[in-house]
């Protein structure tokens, strides 16, 4: 089960209206509506923070090696 990163509903990545991939992980969405929002502004719902401002500053550049 994968969470709609826009709306916050649950999907089901093999019945997901649309898929992306953005800073390495795949994000699915319940709508084209949905993914078309999150291609408009992906740092606004790819950064994860539960109830941040919305910008985070310092550059999260991890490569686990
Ligand atoms: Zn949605």
């Amino acid at each position: 089960m994968a969470t709609d990163p826009v709306c916050k509903m649950n999907v089901q990545p093999a019945k997901t209206a649309a898929k992306t991939e953005y800073a390495g992980q795949m994000y699915y969405f319940c709508s084209e509506a949905c993914h078309k929002a999150f291609n408009a502004e992906p740092q606004k719902y790819a950064g994860g923070a539960p109830h941040g401002g919305g910008h985070t500053h310092g550059g999260s550049h991890h490569h686990g090696h």
